[in-house]
């Protein structure tokens, strides 16, 4: 075994205190409009209270027939008596042997049983002649097909989508209850950092976390604020915090949680706040620490690019989602390996992997062999993270693996 294996608890027992601890400090119900409100969680079902569609309407631009009519109509065809366009109700009926111009999304005429697309009839002299036979109900929308009055369309704990919010558009909701979503404070700590465009003096890096950890909390529609780097002094990083705790929801650090000189956060948070836990047993990620700071959560993310990915999408998120009282952790996606990997520790794994669908339509991961938690370059060209259960063990090439694709990849 390896340094440091069986310290810390397990990766499951993390994930549940997470969720715990996040699902006690729900946040408030507000109600967002739905143009602000996308990934956001749902705080109440949605109950229609409107059918989809509203009305009898045509789905194709043509002519309101009956289709025995239009069916038995010969050489002269039916008598073109009105017109019938989309965005209001003449109140027209179908008279015997008539048709009725109409476009796409218009009410039915009365009587009209289906409807003769524009293409498939010959118009002349006010009169149409269907050039196909006519299958009674075709190209008609029916009233409260898609959704009935009194169904429930959409679940509290559920993520707001793109499609979903367009669906409560179209039953008439301007906003939704949804949880607050968390204020975010993000620090990155370490004499070494540097922002990227400063010259870097011997012994100095760049700060590349910062930008992750932001662009991560953006993509899924958090705005996080990210103070100037934190120097390795404890009194600093007390009062920085101690700041930010009264003004955010949850504060995510980077850096200083393991056990060098430097590495001041667990001390910190055990003297004047309350640890949950303080080091899992995964890889890479180890010393991530998670507790509270006065009224904020604080979420402590090691300082190696890598174990900030991979803590960040597998710890971080499941917190912010159950601070919103999200109903269930997204469940990972399965995949073929389309390499070995001898797993020759027992921590829980957290691979990098380019994961693509082959021809015939398998999900495949390939295992990045650059596994060490400084290989930034190794994890900007992956797409996804192998997750890889406790126990040390032999993969072959075909075996299914849990992976977990980063979020808002396309290539
Ligand atoms: P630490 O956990 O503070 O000991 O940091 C572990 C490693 O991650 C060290 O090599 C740090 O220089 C590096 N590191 C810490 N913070 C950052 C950051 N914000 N950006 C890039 N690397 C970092
Ligand atoms: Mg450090």
């Amino acid at each position: 075994m390896s340094p440091g294996e069986a310290i810390g608890i397990s990766f499951e027992q993390a994930q549940d205190i997470m969720r715990r601890v996040g699902a006690e400090s729900r946040l408030e119900i507000v109600r967002r409009p739905l143009s602000r409100a996308l990934g956001a969680v749902l705080a109440e079902d949605v109950v229609a209270g409107l059918p989809l569609p509203g009305f009898d309407n045509s789905a194709m631009d043509g002519y309101a027939v009956r289709a025995r009519e239009a069916n038995a109509a010969g050489a002269s065809g039916l008598v073109l008596a009105g017109e019938q366009f989309a965005g209001s109700s003449r109140g027209l009926e179908l008279g015997a042997g008539q048709c009725i111009r109409i476009t796409t999304g218009a009410p039915m005429p009365r009587g009209a049983d289906s409807v003769l697309i524009k293409e498939n009839a010959r118009e002349a002299d006010g009169h149409v002649m269907p050039l196909e036979p006519v299958r009674e109900g075709q190209h008609v929308r029916y009233a409260g097909e898609d959704v009935a009055v009194g169904e429930i369309v959409l679940r509290a704990g559920e993520c707001l989508t793109p499609a979903r919010l367009s669906l409560a558009a179209a039953l008439g909701l301007p906003d939704l209850p949804v949880h607050r979503r968390p204020t975010v404070a993000l620090f990155t700590t370490g004499d070494e950092l540097r922002p990227p465009g400063q010259a870097l003096a011997p012994g100095e890096i760049h700060d590349s976390n910062r930008v992750l950890l932001q662009t991560l909390l953006i993509a899924e529609g958090y705005e996080p604020v990210s103070p100037p780097v934190l120097p390795d002094d404890p009194a600093r990083i007390t009062a920085a915090l101690r700041d930010a705790s009264f003004a955010f929801d949850l504060i995510i650090t980077c850096g200083g949680v393991s056990a060098g000189e430097k590495d001041h956060l667990p001390a910190l948070l055990r003297e004047h706040g309350q640890v949950h836990f303080w080091k899992v047993r995964m890889k890479p990620g180890m010393p991530v620490l998670f507790g509270r700071l006065d009224d904020a959560l604080l979420l402590g993310l090691p300082g190696n690019p890598v174990s900030v990915l991979a803590t960040f999408l597998t710890l971080g998120r499941d917190l912010l989602a159950a601070l919103q009282g999200q109903a269930a952790a997204p469940s990972p996606w399965r995949a073929r390996l389309a390499a070995p990997i001898s797993k020759g520790h027992s921590r829980m794994e957290f691979m990098r992997g380019d994961l693509a669908c082959d021809a015939q339509g398998q999900l495949q991961v390939r295992p990045n062999p650059a596994v060490a938690s400084h290989r930034l370059r190794a994890a900007a060209d992956a797409n996804a993270l192998i997750c890889l259960p406790e126990g040390a063990g032999e993969y072959a090439q075909g075996d299914v693996v849990d992976v977990l694709p980063y979020p808002g990849q396309r290539g």
